[in-house]
């Protein structure tokens, strides 16, 4: 920016200096008319050279204009290399083109010397180039140098007898020397074109401040120069819009002032100017009817800075007394307005190129940084944030028409410090065509309010929008379909322009692209996660038979692939749907009536249910407070709901026709899914109640075989135990037997006696075993008759009276159960009984008392025989093996008794064959009690089961 600055005060010193060369020049040749003829061409050809920005056409210009000033023949201009050391013909007139594409090396001939040591050279010789015609020629040569550096070189010739005077060289130097500032001008701008990606780091207000406080600069250095020639008081350049005059630069009390001297009155001398374009001169103020109402006395000259026919500003130079202006002073400061004209468009220029590219950068950013975005929700809010932060304002949104097409909603805000969405779109309560939003968006057209107060659209939202002066939207839309408007406010009136606007929308349609491009990449991903849910789905089914991981897999699935906020499965029961599996919320356990709720309905009707907003639904129940809308669909078996699949989503219409289409897809396959995981259970059950069955089958078989096993070793034992007892009487009667052959008469009776034992031995244990083996065959069952225990009781006491007196021993009979009848075989019974008084009379030393006793249970329903005595008693240890054949206690060995260790075992079997008991009570050393308990004849209950026999079958 340094260098701007310099060329345009060189540019001002130059265009002094050329005056004053000019003036020198006229008055020698003193031809008045020519003189402002030539004047005007040379302050032309400044402007001309200054304004041109392309470096071949600035050449042209430059020698066209050389020939033209100078009337020489022709002429031609170089451009210097200085790496490579040449310089090269870019530029020529018809008679100059015999240097057509010439290249000249530094310090060959009179351009290869000027270009080398930045000299001028004027001579009469011959044109050094290849096919230069014949002859001698003036040729004048000039460099072009910015800052000791030569840029160029300008050559002019003509007939050698019109040599070229000093005057004139120093006029192509100064042509040469303002062409070779426009070269710079043109190589700066060249530069900041090229440097357009360094120069968009710097953001639009540095940017503009910079240029602004550099255009000040200038201005007042023009101002300075201004005061200076014409040795005025005071000098004032304001900035005009096209409305408004801004003050620029001023220069009073003999500095550089940064406020006017005073503001320009809106029907005063500058705004005059302004409005008509035309110069106004007041020699005094105390005249001039513009000044009638100011008690001011002075003289005031005021220019417009023109650039093509628009004026960008004024400029005004005062004195504090009236003045004559000369028609000098006023030229000068014509060319001083000029300057300052070409300044300011410059600087305009500059500005819009430096806007236009920090417009272009922005969209590029935003394309960028839009396109590779697949979030449409971000590219909405990085497209809001992007465009606030470099159009300015102070507030900005994205609004999106709902689905009814007639509601508009905030969808993303920037600046609204304070506001909650909800709460702005209740104050806002946006509509299509309603306010500048809703015009935007029922016109579908960008619209900019440059100030809102005067905009018919605008409706101001007291509270929201209170400090809004400007504003800027423009409607985005989607495949033809207004998706929303994108809006920017500004507290300034005026801020925005059409190149905003234009910015807008190209804006808005880098959004729209994106926007569709990312939906489009979220419907592919969506489409992509449906497939791997399905898939999944089934994989899930296939492989999972049991009803409760099934759902719950399946709703993980849908959960976390689909990303719904909550997905649930429901099953009927009854009349009720029962929560199964859910993702989301805390739902568990969870029971739902047919007639209740979005879910209940879709159970009973058996159809799906979308609702876009469940607030509105009245079958809706709430569960979640963030519930906005929800999406259920039946599952079906045949025409019947078996249970419901739903989701529910937090936003409003959060879910679509899509979602219904997927779910009842998925629901579906569920169906499928829960009828074989049902079907899978029942046969679970129907194998486990086999298999239970065959267990206790076989544990029943397992403990058969165990008795078989068991009889089978009890009979083993049985035989030999047999053949043990049958062998000692037998082998005692063969001894006896033989004894009696040879004993002597007195001897004879005893063997006898022995025999006779042994034999009553024999018989005995053969009757035991017969009994024994009839009771195991089970060939005569018992021959059940009404008898009376009492009865019986008396018979046998009354036979064995004798034989227990003969003994020592005491026989009692107690008979305390008034009725003791029972159903029984008498003779077995008999036989119980007698065998417990035999073993009573066995095992009770002489003086003891053996008492018959029979009892009658309390119900009546049982009769019991006891046999007890006060005898030996029996070891506890001994007390299990009471009953088994052939067991004999040690008090039997003790005691001498004899016997066959089978009565006790018999007396049981016996007696469990008659649905009855046989227990016994023993004191060692104070005698035992045997309880035969029996069934009684009238009994009322059936009796309980019999104890397991021990028989051998
Ligand atoms: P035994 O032929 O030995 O009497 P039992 O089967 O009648 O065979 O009796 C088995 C065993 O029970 C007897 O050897 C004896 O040890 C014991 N026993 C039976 N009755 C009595 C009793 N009243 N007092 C003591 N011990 C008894």
């Amino acid at each position: 920016m340094t260098d701007l600055l310099l060329i345009v005060l060189t540019l001002w010193g130059l265009s002094g200096s050329l005056l004053y060369l000019y003036q020198r020049r006229l008055t020698r040749q003193g031809q008045a008319e020519r003189r402002t003829g030539e004047q005007d061409t040379l302050y032309e050809l400044g402007v001309g050279l200054i304004s041109e920005h392309g470096v071949q056409a600035l050449f042209q210009k430059l020698v066209d204009r050389s020939v033209m000033l100078l009337e020489a023949e022709g002429g031609a201009a170089f451009q210097c290399d200085a790496e490579r050391r040449w310089a090269e013909c870019v530029a020529f007139t018809k008679n100059g083109e015999i240097y057509c594409q010439a290249r000249v090396d530094f310090g060959h001939g009179l351009v290869g010397r000027a270009a080398e040591d930045g000299a001028t050279y004027s001579e009469i010789g011959r044109v050094e180039v290849a096919d230069a015609p014949p002859g001698e020629t003036a040729l004048l040569v000039v460099p072009l140098k910015w800052q000791n550096e030569v840029k160029g070189v300008v050559l002019v010739m003509r007939r050698a007898n019109q040599p070229f005077t000093e005057d004139e060289e120093n006029l192509l130097g100064l042509l040469a020397t303002q062409a070779s500032v426009a070269l710079e001008n043109a190589r700066l701008i060249e530069v900041e074109r090229k440097r357009s990606e360094e120069l968009e780091a710097l953001r639009e207000a540095s940017l503009r401040m910079t240029s602004n406080l550099q255009l000040n600069a200038v201005l007042e250095a023009i101002l300075e120069h201004a005061l200076k020639l014409i040795s005025a008081w005071d000098a004032h350049i304001f900035l005009y819009d096209g409305e408004h005059l801004q003050f620029a630069a001023a220069l009073w009390a003999g500095d550089v002032q940064r406020s006017p001297f005073s503001e320009p009155r809106p029907e005063g001398l500058t705004y005059t100017i302004a409005r008509t374009g035309k110069r106004l001169v007041v020699e005094d103020a105390r005249q001039a009817p513009i000044f009638k109402d100011a008690a001011w006395d002075g003289a005031i000259v005021g220019i417009p800075l023109r650039s093509k026919n628009r004026v960008l500003g004024v400029m005004n130079v005062a004195y504090e007394a009236p003045h004559r202006f000369s028609s000098e002073e006023l030229r000068i400061l014509d060319l001083l307005a000029d300057q300052a004209a070409v300044v300011l468009e410059n600087a305009r220029l500059f500005e819009r190129t430096a806007a236009d590219r920090r417009r272009l950068r922005l969209l590029y950013d935003i394309t960028r940084e839009l396109a590779v975005s697949t979030d449409p929700d971000q590219i909405l809010r990085r497209a809001l944030d992007l465009t606030k932060e470099n159009l300015g304002g102070l507030l900005g949104s994205i609004v999106l028409v709902g689905p009814d097409s007639k509601h508009l909603r905030v969808g993303n805000l920037a600046g609204y410090e304070g506001h909650d969405l909800d709460g702005l779109d209740a104050k806002l309560d946006m509509r299509v065509g309603k306010g500048f939003v809703g015009w935007i968006a029922s016109e579908r057209r960008p619209a900019l309010a440059t100030d809102v107060l005067e905009d018919p659209r605008w409706s101001p939202v007291p509270g929201v929008d209170d400090e809004v002066r400007s504003a800027l939207g423009a409607p985005i839309l989607v495949d033809g379909e207004l998706l929303g408007v994108l809006v920017i406010f500004h507290r300034e009136p005026g801020v925005f322009e059409d190149e905003h606007l234009d910015l807008m929308v190209a804006i808005c349609r880098q959004v729209g692209l994106a926007w569709t491009n990312a939906q489009r990449f979220r419907q592919i991903e969506r489409r992509l996660a449906e497939q791997t849910v399905i898939q999944h789905a089934a994989q899930v089914i296939n492989r999972r038979m049991e009803m409760g991981p099934l759902l719950e897999e399946i709703v993980e699935q849908v959960s976390t692939t689909l990303g719904y906020d909550y997905v649930g499965v429901s099953l009927v029961e009854d009349d009720s749907l029962v929560l199964m599996a859910s993702r989301g919320h805390d739902a568990s356990a969870f029971r739902l009536e047919f007639s209740q709720g979005i879910t209940g309905r879709v159970a009973r009707t058996n159809l799906p249910a979308l609702v876009g907003d469940v607030d509105r639904d009245p079958d809706f129940v709430r569960y979640f407070p963030g519930t906005r809308s929800e999406l259920a669909v039946p599952i079906r078996k045949g025409d019947v709901a078996i249970g419901v699949l739903n989701v529910e989503s937090p936003e409003l219409d959060g879910l679509t026709q899509d979602d219904l289409r997927l779910l009842s897809l998925l629901a579906d396959q569920m169906a499928v899914a829960i009828e074989n995981a049902a079907l899978y259970e029942r046969l679970r059950r129907h194998s486990a109640e086999l298999e239970s069955t065959v267990a206790s089958r076989t544990s029943e078989l397992a403990s058969a075989l165990d008795r078989a096993t068991e009889a089978d070793r009890l009979k083993t034992q049985f035989v030999s135990d047999v053949s043990h007892e049958l062998r000692t009487p037998l082998s005692n009667i063969r001894l006896y037997i033989e004894l009696l052959g040879q004993a002597s008469l007195d001897r004879q009776p005893s063997y006898i006696e022995t025999l006779n034992r042994e034999t009553e031995r024999l018989v005995t244990l053969i009757e035991d075993l017969l009994s024994i083996s009839r009771l195991d065959a089970g060939t005569s069952p018992p021959e059940l008759v009404r008898m009376d225990l009492n009865e019986m009781s008396r018979a046998l006491v009354a036979d064995r009276s004798k034989l227990f007196s003969e003994r020592g021993l005491s026989l009692q009979l107690r008979l305390e159960a008034p009725s003791a009848e029972v159903m029984a075989d008498e003779n077995l019974i008999a036989q119980v009984i007698g065998n417990l008084l035999t073993n009573a009379m066995h095992y009770t030393p002489s003086g003891g008392t053996v008492t018959l006793r029979t009892e009658c249970s309390e119900s009546g329903n049982w009769v019991t025989l006891s046999v007890s005595d006060t005898g030996v008693g029996i070891l506890p240890e001994e007390k299990a093996h009471l009953f088994d054949r052939f067991f004999r206690g040690s008090a039997s060995r003790e005691m001498k008794n004899p016997g066959t260790g089978l009565g006790l075992a018999i007396s049981h079997e016996i007696v469990d064959r008659h649905q009855g008991r046989i227990d016994v009570e023993s004191t060692l050393g104070e005698g035992s009690t045997f309880k035969v308990r029996l069934p009684a004849a009238d009994r009322i209950q059936a009796a309980p089961p019999a104890t397991p026999g021990r028989g051998l079958s």
